[in-house]
């Protein structure tokens, strides 16, 4: 089983104190608890601050286009089922320009995991206004998109959500996302700390609450009744479906070696003589 150590790669260069340091830190952390192998796993990273996750975690990653992280990661899965598929990025990137993917993503299960990294600002381009961001008397004046409730009602069937000051809650929390075989959402509260001043540490310290033992996450409409009653400010699973056939599945049937990947493509589709034709 791999260690921890493996799973380090390059140093991030994201600020000092920025809250994706303790995403990468649980998510490596959450990977090791599951037992997953590096050369198995794909980390595939949308654009922005977040999106350099796929090149500080020692596996396999692919930097993808703005808010494409999630059809490339359900084609990943698609190809060769045998392996672990993280895909990961930014409120900005997954909610702004991403958001149909995400939403189709969401309502077609493939067994994925999808940790958005929601600083509610666009941190790369030096913090402008994001679909998450409230509104403010200079701002935008649009009011936020609430991505639990819109997993929630669009079928998702792992809804979870931590932050970025609690290490130990998060890597639960992702831990059981990866563990979970389906679309697994979970939304990270995770601080710009040089863009946002609002939606700080400190801030999500005073008004944070976690779900308790007795809450179990059975039921949709309790799921949804909850992120409203908090004002989406709670953490912790939120809603887990258990059952749901995931897309891979679905499509290709129980036999894993049907994938892409373990097929002879030059044979069965003349890769060959198209290759040579471009050569
Ligand atoms: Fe993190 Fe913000 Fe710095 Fe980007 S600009 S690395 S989101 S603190």
């Amino acid at each position: 089983m791999a260690t921890l150590a493996e799973w380090k790669a390059q140093r991030p260069t994201w600020c000092p104190g920025c809250g994706d340091f303790a995403v990468l830190a649980s998510l490596q952390r959450a990977l090791v608890a599951v037992g997953a192998e590096p050369r198995a796993t794909v980390i595939v990273g949308g654009i922005g601050c977040s999106g350099k996750i796929a090149g500080y975690i020692g596996c396999y990653g692919f930097h993808g286009l703005h808010g494409r992280a999630l059809p490339v990661a359900t084609g990943v899965k698609l190809a060769n089922r045998k392996l672990t598929v993280v895909a990961s990025g930014g409120d900005g990137d997954g909610y702004g320009i991403g958001l149909g993917h995400f939403l189709h993503t969401v309502r077609r299960n493939p067994d994925l995991t999808y940790i958005v990294m929601d600083n509610h600002i666009y941190g790369l381009t030096k913090g402008q206004a994001s679909p998450t961001t409230d509104p403010t008397p200079q701002g935008t004046g649009e009011r936020p998109v609430h991505p639990l409730t819109l997993a929630l009602a669009s079928g998702g069937t792992f809804v979870a959500q931590a932050f970025s000051g609690n290490v130990n809650h998060m890597t639960e929390v992702i831990e059981r996302g990866l563990r979970h075989p389906g679309f697994a959402l979970i939304n990270v509260f995770s601080p710009c700390v040089t863009y946002n001043k609002v939606n700080t540490y400190e801030f999500y310290r005073d008004h944070l609450s976690y779900l308790g033992d007795d809450y179990t996450p059975e039921h949709r409409d309790r799921a949804i009744a909850t992120v409203a009653r908090y004002n989406d400010l709670v953490c912790g699973v939120l809603y887990e479906e258990t059952g749901a056939e995931p897309l891979e599945r679905r499509l290709l049937g129980e036999d894993v070696s049907a994938a892409i990947a373990e097929q002879d493509l030059a044979a069965a589709r003349g890769w060959e003589k198209i290759l040579t034709r471009y050569a």
